[in-house]
């Protein structure tokens, strides 16, 4: 293809925290000097929608690392394809250091290796400058042993192509969970992968449709209160630092100003959570299935903006925000109530 040598990475998300997941929307790009950075353009220019496809993800482990934490995120992956169904292609790039353990330097060359001849394949990306990049991805945050989740995508290679990464997995471990919070990593990292076949979608509706089905899934399988997660990030949506921001603001993180920017967790992840539940609630079935076999396909087809108001009968998007801050007003103990009401 002829394409202009670079590698872009757009990470739209990183989860870092136990619970209501510590996204970290951020733009990576890397261009080799020789370059002008010439990408300044929204996250969709140019992309076409991930594709329906058979073969599930590919998982690409550093060797060493526990076996355990793979598992997890396999289980919610797995969750994920069976409600969503499966597209990609998608990669799943997992690597940690266990506690006690050091990082083996054959098992991370082995690994960078891979994931640059994957990377490179098809492009006019140098495998050495893929390697330096990787190296930054992984082979740091691994050492500096915090937790790291996100969806990014391939652009250079002829499909579009989605790669998840799971950094230090081990910290997310909490012995008291119910349910392991890695296996909720998957949940929600693979609801970006569905999100992104679907096209655009403003940053409140991929992070709150994640959040959302972390907290739904688990439910419809009998394995917690679809309550346990919204509740709780109901509290923080309503504790929300600036009274004059709202999800409205929070269309696009690529964009927002710092002063937004700052509160894309509460706007984003929590407030977005419960528009979700909120679209739902409003929707003539009530029903979640119903979102993903007729709302997401009006995305798909008219865009966003004339879907979600098509979908709930109203005028137009300005009439959903006011109905969502009229309700994101009420008392908690009937804004929760709304969750009894939802039909599979
Ligand atoms: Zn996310």
């Amino acid at each position: 293809m002829n394409r202009p040598l670079r590698m872009l990475l757009v990470l739209t998300v990183a989860c870092s925290m136990p619970m209501g997941c510590g996204d970290d929307a951020r733009r990576d790009t890397i261009t080799p000097p020789e370059q002008p950075n010439v990408d300044d353009t929204s996250r969709w220019d140019g992309l076409e929608p991930l594709i329906p496809i058979e073969t599930g993800p590919v998982f690409h482990v550093l060797e060493g690392y526990d076996q355990r934490w793979v598992d997890q995120l396999r289980e919610g992956i797995q969750r994920a394809i069976d409600y969503w169904g499966s597209y990609g292609p998608t990669h799943v790039w997992i690597v940690g250091i266990d506690e006690g353990s050091t990082l083996d330097e054959v098992a991370k060359q082995r690994f960078l290796d891979e994931y640059c001849t994957w990377r490179t394949e098809g492009t006019d990306i140098p495998l050495e400058f893929c390697l330096e990049h990787a190296h930054r991805m992984f082979i740091e945050p691994v050492q500096g042993g915090e937790p790291e989740a996100y969806l990014s995508e391939v652009r250079e290679t002829e499909l579009r192509m989605a790669e998840l990464v799971f950094i230090n997995v081990h910290k997310w471990h909490h012995p008291e969970d119910a349910i392991p919070d890695p296996v909720l990593r998957g949940i929600h990292e693979y609801t970006h992968v569905f999100q992104l076949s679907v096209g655009p979608m403003p940053t409140w509706m991929m992070e709150g449709g994640a959040v959302f089905a972390e907290s739904w899934l688990p439910a419809v399988d009998g394995r917690r209160d679809v309550k346990f997660n919204m509740e709780r990030i109901l509290e923080r949506a309503k504790r929300m630092g600036d009274p004059n921001l709202t999800i409205a603001d929070m269309e696009e993180i690529e964009t927002a100003p710092p002063h937004v920017a700052e509160h894309h967790m509460d706007l984003a992840y929590d407030s977005g959570a419960w528009a979700t539940a909120f679209i739902v609630h409003r929707s003539p079935t009530r029903s979640v299935n119903d979102l993903r076999d007729r709302f997401y396909p009006m995305v798909a087809e008219m865009g966003w903006k004339t879907a979600l108001p098509r979908y709930l009968g109203m005028r137009d998007t300005s009439e959903f925000y006011e109905a969502f801050e009229t309700f994101m007003s009420l008392p908690a103990d009937r804004q929760v109530a709304i969750l009894d009401e939802l039909e599979p």
